[in-house]
């Protein structure tokens, strides 16, 4: 087999081979990341989530947190020689006698994620991402096995702590250490160590890093991902980084990154953060200049396709005002097709009195928690008007949730009806387990109904366009386009049939 190197690499960097495939936008990859077993696997496999290119037996792109850690070995002394960063296809070819670790990143190896849980009830089978996770692990397990190899096994990523929670499981996946956290400063002296064979606890906490000390990545990231933050801390009981303080990466770390994607090919990048528009903030205080600054710098490198955005706070956004909203928008689409700049925002329930019951602090802060509904809504216009495609997610089945408050939800979908807006409603799905149990599609009453229908009216009308909009915008190839408008359309028929039955009605 070409390339095959007899002893293997000392050190493999992989991912699940959901997040490790060819998507040309972030929409994309959050769609490969929640299909089951529903959807034929060579369909999943080269279509939904295309192979990744590959230069040798290297991956061209990997997730930003593989290339983080990647980038922390290189800094810490390790030679490139001795890591390699591979898609699951190539592990057999890179793995031999020598190899000493193995590390897979997951975001949602056990399917515990509240988005996935979803749309396990929703469209039956098995999620992908556990199901290939799975597949990989046993693999990994057997060479060990029957080749007598000698790695260890190190899970990390952003699905880590369901790892954490459920140590049998992970154990029985032949896992030897769950990694939490940021560990990309620490990866050098903790590979080290296990690669010697040092005895470590099962769980390892990462130190974390501070935003000077991240290094720069040194290869091209899925989808094109950068952070531009790291964190939130705004301490809502349903999220994993709740207590995760915010810090800000720097212009220069950040202009790198997009660098390292641009020299690769990736035109097209994601600004990730848990909330964009506190970007530069200090003390928590959003400051539209270092925001416009950001995009600004983002906006000025040659080359540059789409910038696409991830999350954002309501409350961040309601400090800005509809200038500084309008301007940001017009820097991150300046010269390009990209009508629809979708972003993500956390509303979760209309009701602020339900999310008080299921927040420690800041997400509703300064506000009170009464004019919760209100601010959303009127967040959402504003962003509407702004040039942004708002899409919103909402919790249903949250601890303490009374038909109160699925009405008040229902009445605020209602009132935003004609704007241009997406709206997610996801089961809540406890990041712990003392936190309540989960929802499901069987604790769904007539008004969950009526408002996952709602919901869906709106995203059945925009969705496709928002993402044959982005898609055209990145260059993507137009028969992947025509794919997925077509796949688009058979699952609003196979949805819309699901959702009669199931609620046995006809209309929302
Ligand atoms: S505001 Fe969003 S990212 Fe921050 S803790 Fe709450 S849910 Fe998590």
């Amino acid at each position: 087999m070409a390339g095959k190197r007899p002893g293997g690499y000392p050190i493999v960097l992989t991912a699940d081979r959901t997040l490790m495939a060819n998507y040309d936008v972030l929409f994309d990859g959050m769609m490969g990341t929640i299909q089951t077993t529903s959807v034929p696997e060579p369909i999943m496999r080269y279509c939904v989530a295309p192979p990744m290119p590959r230069r040798g037996l290297r991956a061209v792109k990997a997730p930003l947190g593989v290339r983080r850690i990647e980038a922390g070995l290189l800094r810490g002394g390790f030679d490139r020689s001795e890591v390699i960063v591979v898609r699951p296809e190539e592990l057999e070819r890179v793995i031999g006698p020598e190899t000493r670790i193995v590390a897979v990143s997951s975001s949602d190896p056990l399917g515990y994620g509240m988005s996935n849980t979803t749309m396990t009830d929703m469209a039956g089978g098995r999620l992908y991402t556990h199901t290939w996770y799975r597949r990989m692990l046993r693999q990994l397990d057997r060479l060990r096995s029957s080749a007598g190899y000698r790695f260890r096994i190190l899970a990390g990523g952003a699905g880590a702590w369901q790892l954490e929670q459920h140590p049998r499981v992970a154990r029985r996946l032949g896992i030897d250490h769950v990694v939490r956290g940021y560990a990309e400063q620490d990866a050098p002296e903790l590979f080290r160590r296990v690669a010697s064979g040092e005895p470590l606890p099962f769980v390892i906490y990462a130190n974390g890093v501070g935003p000077n000390e991240i290094p720069a990545i040194h290869g091209a990231t899925c989808m094109g991902v950068i952070e531009v933050s790291r964190g939130c801390g705004k301490g809502c009981q349903f999220c994993t980084i709740a207590r995760e303080r915010m810090i800000h990466l720097p212009l220069e770390t950040i202009v790198r990154d997009v660098e390292a994607n641009l020299a690769a090919g990736v035109r097209s990048i994601c600004a990730l953060s848990e909330d964009f528009f506190r970007y530069g903030s200090v003390r928590g205080q959003v400051r539209a200049e270092a925001v416009k600054q950001l995009c600004r710098t983002l906006r000025s490198l040659p080359d540059l396709k789409l910038i696409q955005l991830d999350h954002c706070n309501v409350t961040s956004a309601a400090a800005l005002s509809d200038d500084d909203l309008r301007e940001i928008h017009d820097i991150l689409v300046d010269g390009q097709r990209h009508e629809y700049l979708w972003v993500n925002l956390g509303v979760e329930t209309a009701s602020g009195e339900l999310l008080e019951m299921n927040q420690k602090g800041g997400k509703i802060r300064p506000y009170r928690v009464e004019e919760w509904g209100e601010l959303c809504e009127e967040t959402v216009r504003r962003l509407a008007r702004a040039g942004f495609f708002p899409m919103v997610s909402l919790i249903m089945g949250l601890p303490g949730e009374q038909p109160e408050h699925v009405e008040a939800t229902v009445r605020w979908i209602e009132r935003l009806y004609n704007e241009r807006v997406v709206i997610f409603p996801i089961f809540y799905s406890p990041v712990d387990p003392r936190l309540g149990r989960p929802f499901t599609i069987r604790d769904m009453t007539d008004l969950h109904w009526r408002l996952f229908r709602l919901s869906y009216n709106l995203n059945f009308k925009w969705i496709p366009r928002m993402y044959w909009d982005n898609q055209a915008g990145a260059g993507a190839p137009l028969w992947r386009r025509l794919f997925i408008q077509l796949t688009g359309r058979l699952q609003i028929v196979q949805w819309t049939a699901k959702f009669i039955w199931e609620s046995r009605r006809l209309t929302a």
